[in-house]
């Protein structure tokens, strides 16, 4: 077995453990694999390995690698990075959920490309669950403004809440965070807003998964624990 192999039934295995432990299905927990600065062939092993979904951040990287990698049936890529408003005519229509939409105007140019392209595009709500000035997302009240307008848009799913809290170096540091995004989704589902269904929440990375499964990570996003540390 790989490296890339091993690291994928390690975490696969983690997560099962983590959900089977907060007495949740194991399949409700999906693992977004984050292939950034990661080279098409080692991506490619991780898919081998079992890796359903691809996440990425950058547009132009993940365009190259899924053109090197071609279609794989069964893979799916999804982006979460900071979305650049003169890209998201691009990132529109080529990746099955946007993780990172931070502003109403963003959701709506989504909503008129997708309905160009008659595919509706399904998207998650970041929120600045850590409410840090140099990251992006909404604070709770403003989306709790947001979500009536962006139920009427046809084309654009808002599907659940995405955050990237401050890092700590102890996980259990992080719970807060994550309930914090937890609790804000329950509250807003209980408004029952026409046309929001927030059933993802895309939250915990390589350092903090089992954490985020545990207060009801739907998503989580792991890049180091399968590739091994980034250059930067
Ligand atoms: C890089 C990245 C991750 C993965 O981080 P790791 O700590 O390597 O697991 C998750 N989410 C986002 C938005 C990222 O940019």
């Amino acid at each position: 077995m790989t490296d890339i192999a091993a690291n994928v039934q390690f975490v696969l295995q983690t997560i099962r453990d983590a959900a089977l432990q907060a007495g949740r299905d194991p399949q409700s927990v999906k693992l977004v694999g984050v292939t950034k600065y990661v080279e098409a062939e080692r991506v490619r092993e991780a898919i081998l390995a079992g890796i359903h979904i691809c996440g990425e951040n950058r547009l132009q990287e993940a365009q190259t690698k899924m053109e090197t990698i071609g279609k794989c049936p069964g893979v799916a890529w999804h982006f979460i990075g900071r979305l650049q408003r003169r890209k998201l005519k691009s990132i529109v229509g080529q990746f099955a959920v946007i993780h990172s939409v931070d502003s109403l105007e963003q959701a709506k140019e989504i909503h008129r490309r997708a309905e160009e392209l008659q595919q509706p595009q399904s998207i998650l709500l970041q929120v600045n669950v850590g409410n840090e000035a140099t990251k992006g997302g909404f604070s709770p009240s403003q989306l709790l403004e947001v979500l009536p307008v962006m139920g009427k848009f046809s084309h654009a799913n808002v599907c659940g809440l995405m955050a990237i809290p401050p890092r700590r170096e102890e996980p259990e540091a992080m719970r807060p965070y994550f309930r914090r995004l937890k609790t804000l989704a329950d509250d807003a589902q209980a408004l029952n807003i026409s046309g929001i269904e927030l059933r993802e929440l895309s939250m915990g990375m390589s350092n903090d998964y089992a954490v985020a499964i545990q207060e009801g990570a739907t998503m989580v996003r792991i890049g180091s624990a399968l590739f091994g540390d980034r250059p930067l």
